[in-house]
């Protein structure tokens, strides 16, 4: 971490749910922000912008999405929407209005550190930062440069549409992508009803990359909303 802590926005109504953010967010250096409404969200990250922003679903006076595509009109602030179990559809809804991932209650102290790491890390998301043409986890790589995928020292030959499915994943490592937005990358708008597309390719990448396909190690399963490439 810099010298200056990353602020973190919370858009929460809950007291206790607060109470326990904060405090896990304190002690391991992030400054806090509270907001307790969806219009209080939005004018805070407008007046004050966090470095990401932890949000609610169920807000008093409106949902998470409508507030996740409130500030995106202006901002690509790492947006991470806090769920109850049973809202998947909302989940997803946000995650396709832009919000960047997502935690579903209850969750520990670890997981929410981690998702925290990988959206300050994908902090400048869509400005145009540069990043590196090669990415690797494990024993698993991929040369962007020269459109190369290792396992170990062997090369794995992919068709075109698995290379752009494993690109697509690449380029958000460590977040979650729904089928919708693998859909769109990949396929193109035209197919977002299509989820079997991303199921029947994404068991052919598993195939080729993973040790055990029935346990992936990287192309891990979001279970009903979609998948993400582990960077650890
Ligand atoms: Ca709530």
């Amino acid at each position: 971490m810099s010298e200056v802590q990353p602020l973190v926005l919370l858009v929460e109504d809950e007291p206790e749910m607060r109470r326990f953010l904060r405090a896990a967010l304190e002690n391991n250096g992030y400054r806090v922000a509270e907001a307790v409404t969806a219009r209080e969200g939005v004018a805070q990250a407008a007046s004050r912008p966090p470095e990401v922003i932890l949000l609610d679903l169920g807000l008093p006076d409106g949902d998470g999405i409508d507030v996740t595509r409130r500030i995106r009109e202006w901002t690509g602030i790492p947006i991470i929407v806090v769920s109850a179990r049973g809202q998947d559809q909302d989940k997803i809804a946000a995650l396709d209005a832009g919000a960047d991932d997502y935690l579903t209650k209850p969750f520990g102290v670890g997981e929410l550190l981690a998702r925290l790491r990988v959206a300050l890390r994908h902090s400048t998301w869509g400005a145009g930062a540069p990043s590196e043409p090669t990415f690797s986890v494990g024993d698993l790589t991929v040369d962007r440069a020269r459109r190369q995928v290792f396992v170990g020292k062997n090369e794995v030959h992919l068709t075109r549409t698995e290379y752009q499915l494993l690109s697509t994943l690449v380029r958000h490592a460590g977040r979650v992508l729904t089928y919708r937005m693998l859909l769109k990358e990949v396929w193109g708008p035209n197919a977002l009803t299509q989820a079997h597309y991303v199921r029947v390719y994404m068991t052919h990448l598993r195939h080729k990359l993973e040790a055990d396909p029935a346990r992936p190690r990287y192309l891990v399963t979001e279970p009903g909303v979609g998948y993400r490439l582990q960077i650890e």
